[in-house]
């Protein structure tokens, strides 16, 4: 969708980059450790000052000790992360449970670790379900002696939904009683609406032996393109983590581990300041698609709004697609990318709102241009 957006010129709502500036300070902190001369490879599991920041700021947020020398991992972002986990941790034949719609990589992820995927939906909101949620029911059934891991992503891309402890103590729970992995995706777990609060699965009690957290810089400090995440895992599984990653990349970039490292000493109200930027951007985002005729599900975390296109009356996600970014002139992701049942996701479509108020504003007066065949309105 971003190269159609380039070849149409049109306003490019699909792919999570912000489009604004980067934190002033981290892009100095970048600066100084080029011409510092740190320049050379970094130790393959990431450089020591780095490590020891990722370590103290898990600790101060999660309460749990760890380890930087044999429980973190840098990798080249947290797409890296991921799949070096999954290659550590996953034999052909094993079954990783994902959860429905999922992030796009998960797919790809579980076929290169040679792992089945078991889908487990996440039914969107309407009148008796208040959020985005899984049956309970359908999620026990998933478990089994072939399930080797699930795949959590909280604050969850794309559906905003934010897992709340209840939910993530009964996933906890099956995981124990199944002998699983917990993968946790908690990329945006700074980003967050409405007074919800990020719940670390790696916290709760009997799950720090068995989750690896993945996270990353890209988010958080807005800089998608220097590809530096991690793994934060016990030291067994964050062995086999490091082996895996020493050869599909021998590290991430060595001047930008310096100003990762530097990104974590942020204050406080840095965090704040992005929760509170990204809130009123997705309440801006929220007022343009609901008057263009979309029915939108509320996010209470990361920066996308998933919204029901059925106003519209086109017979799919993807035709629909093509016809906002080629006629209009507005790029989303069709919501079937986010599905692997057949037939799912084809009406939706999903828009991310990490953007300048001018970019918002130019989508805004394209979008005045579309036809609606029938009602909508926001849903919380
Ligand atoms: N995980 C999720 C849920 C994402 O939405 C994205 C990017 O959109 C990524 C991972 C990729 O992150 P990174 O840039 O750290 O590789």
């Amino acid at each position: 969708m971003t190269r159609l957006a380039q070849r149409h010129e049109a306003v490019n709502l699909s792919q999570g980059f912000p489009d604004f500036a980067a934190p002033l300070p981290i892009k100095q902190a970048a600066c100084d450790a080029i011409l510092a001369d740190i320049n050379q490879y970094a130790v393959t599991w990431g450089a020591r000052p780095l490590r020891e920041a990722i370590a103290a700021d898990f600790t101060a947020r999660h309460g749990l000790p760890i380890v930087p020398d044999e429980q973190v991992t840098v990798c080249c972002g947290s797409t890296e992360a991921m799949m070096a986990t999954m290659l550590a941790i996953v034999d052909p034949g094993d079954e990783v449970i994902v959860f429905e719609p999922f992030y796009e990589n998960y797919g790809p992820d579980a076929i290169l670790s040679g792992a089945t995927p078991k889908f487990v939906r996440l039914y969107e909101p309407g009148p008796d379900r208040p959020d985005w949620a899984y049956d309970p029911g359908e999620l026990a059934a998933a478990f089994s002696d072939r399930t080797r891991a699930i795949i959590i992503n909280t604050p969850n891309n794309p559906t905003g939904k934010v897992f709340q402890r209840h939910e993530l103590e009964e996933i906890a729970a099956l995981c124990r009683t199944w002998d699983v992995i917990a993968v946790t995706d908690e990329i945006y777990d700074h980003i967050l609406y409405d007074g919800q609060q990020h719940v670390a699965m790696a916290a709760l009690e009997g799950m720090a032996d068995r989750t690896v957290t993945i996270n990353s810089v890209s988010k958080t400090f807005s800089v998608t393109g220097w590809r530096v995440g991690w793994t934060v895992a016990p030291a067994d599984l964050t062995n086999g983590i490091r082996k895996v990653h020493d050869f599909l990349t021998v590290g991430a970039a060595a001047p930008l581990q310096a100003a990762a490292a530097a990104a974590l000493s942020m204050p406080a109200a840095y965090y704040q300041d992005l929760a509170a930027g990204y809130q009123a951007r997705r309440d801006r985002l929220l007022a343009i698609l609901e008057p263009a005729g979309f029915t939108c599900y509320r996010p209470k975390g990361a920066y996308y709004i998933m919204t029901d296109i059925a106003a519209f009356g086109f017979p799919n996600d993807v035709e629909f697609a093509r016809h906002l970014v080629a006629d209009i002139g507005v790029a989303a992701v069709p919501g079937s990318s986010f599905y692997r049942t057949a037939g799912a996701g084809q009406q939706k479509l999903r828009f991310c709102f990490c953007k300048k108020d001018e970019t918002l504003n130019e989508a805004e007066k394209r979008l005045a241009k579309l036809k609606v065949s029938g009602p909508a309105s926001v849903r919380s």
